[in-house]
Order: C-alpha cells, then structure tokens, then sequence
C-alpha cells in the first residue's frame, strides 16, 4: 500500500540567472513499512526533497501526498498539525531540548499536541534504544550515539506512520552510526513505520529495502518496482 507519493515535485530557489531548480519534477511513491534511503551528492537536492515530503515548506509546484492527503492543499496550522501527528524527524545534530532530561525529551511532542501519553508504548520504544537507564540523564551527558537514539526515540514517540530522517547518523563514528540504524530499523519494522533516508554514505544506503538516487534535482534512479512516471 502507498503511503506517500510526490507528483511533479519542483522546488525553485531565486529568479533569472541565480535561479536554481533545486527539485526538477520530482516523482517518487513509497509503500507503507518501506524504508528508503535517498542518495546524491552534496547540492543534489536531498535536504530541500525531505522538506517538501515532510510539509517543512512548500513546493514551488506539483504534490505531496500522504495516506491520501494532498498536503500542500492545507493550512499552515493544519499542516502543522498533520505534520506532529503523522511524521517523525530525525536530523543530524540532534536538536535536543538541553534543560530537559531524556524522558522529558522524549515525550515533549506528545505533550506538545496535548495527547496522553501511551507509556507501555514509550517505555518500550526506550527499552529497544538501550535508553532505561540513561532517562533522567541531561542530553549534555550523553555521547553523539545516546542523544541520536533520543532524538529517535522522541520522533517515534507520537507513533508516526511515517519517519523522515536527513542524515542522521552523519556525526556519528562508523560502528555506533550501524548501532543506531539497525536499531532505528528494528524500531520502525516492528511499529510498521516507513522510513525515509537521507544519507551520503553507500554502506549506509545497503541497509535500506531501496536506494533511491538524485542528481541535480531530479530522480536518476528509483530502485525496483516503483515506477510512478
Ligand atoms: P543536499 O541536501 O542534497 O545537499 P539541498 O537540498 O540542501 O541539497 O540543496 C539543493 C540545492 O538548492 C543546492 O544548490 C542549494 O544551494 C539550493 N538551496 C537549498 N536551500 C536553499 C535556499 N533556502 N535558498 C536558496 N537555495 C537553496
Ligand atoms: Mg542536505
């Protein structure tokens, strides 16, 4: 089943001779569980697609659809809202909250949308993380790989159907950065959430179900069975 699918995508930076086509008609279409990584070049147009599918910004034309919602067709308050509900972030420097401990960080969108908070869910998520014992700890305290596992426990945390990740191991040395994949895919496979991949490391992208390739704004390569044009 489809979750998200971008329909002609392009996003368009500046005008007459700084214009710069940073997506140029972009389709791509991803199932739900998938997990799929995005490949390019630095300037490729990586960052500014995980934007577009995300709601972060809108595009300059064409469609982002997600579980049947053409989002860009929405508020900015109803964007933001979808957004909280449905999508999970994780960027590469954290971005935690640095006078909040890791529970505290870890729940603070779910408070934030005013839900209750799912704690044989939560509870679970941090125990597969390897996090227990770390939850009261300040993010100050932890390595690059803990506060990456928090960053990733609180975007699962809202049990979002989709996780949206722009190198997220990035800062990472190569062994914790395999760690904290593999457990970000164990994560989302046993919660079916799909995962979007933004990486520039190869052995990374080996990970993932798909590697879909960009160059210059446009899809290159889509990997197998997907073709939406
Ligand atoms: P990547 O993530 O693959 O490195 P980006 O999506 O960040 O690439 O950028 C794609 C292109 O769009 C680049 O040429 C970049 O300079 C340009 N770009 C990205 N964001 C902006 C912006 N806010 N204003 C102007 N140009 C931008
Ligand atoms: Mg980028």
């Amino acid at each position: 089943m489809k979750i998200l699918e971008s329909k002609n995508l392009k996003k368009y930076y500046g005008s007459g001779e700084n214009l710069v086509k940073a997506l140029d008609d972009v389709n791509i279409s991803v199932d739900k569980g998938e997990f799929v990584a995005i490949v390019g070049t630095s300037g490729s147009g990586k960052s500014t697609l995980l934007h577009m599918i995300g709601g972060l910004d809108r595009a300059s034309e064409g469609k982002v659809i997600i579980d049947k919602n053409d989002i860009f067709n929405m508020s900015d308050e109803e964007l933001t809202i979808f957004r909280r509900r449905n999508v999970g972030f994780v960027f590469q420097n954290y971005n935690l909250v640095s006078i909040l401990n890791v529970y505290e960080n870890i729940v603070l969108p779910i408070e934030l949308d005013g839900c209750k908070i799912d704690d044989e869910y939560v509870d679970e998520i941090i125990d597969i993380l390897g996090l227990t014992k770390k939850v009261d700890d300040l993010p100050n305290n932890l390595s690059g790989g803990q506060q990456q596992r928090v960053a990733i426990a609180r975007a699962l945390a809202t049990k979002p159907s989709i996780i949206l990740a722009d190198e997220p191991t990035g800062n990472l040395d190569s062994k914790t950065e395999q760690d904290v994949l593999g457990l970000l895919k164990v994560t989302s496979s046993k919660f079916s959430q799909t995962i979007i991949m933004i990486t520039h490391n190869e052995q990374i992208a080996q990970m993932a179900d798909r590697i879909i390739r960009i160059e210059d704004g446009k899809v290159v390569n889509r990997g197998e069975n997907h073709v939406t044009q």
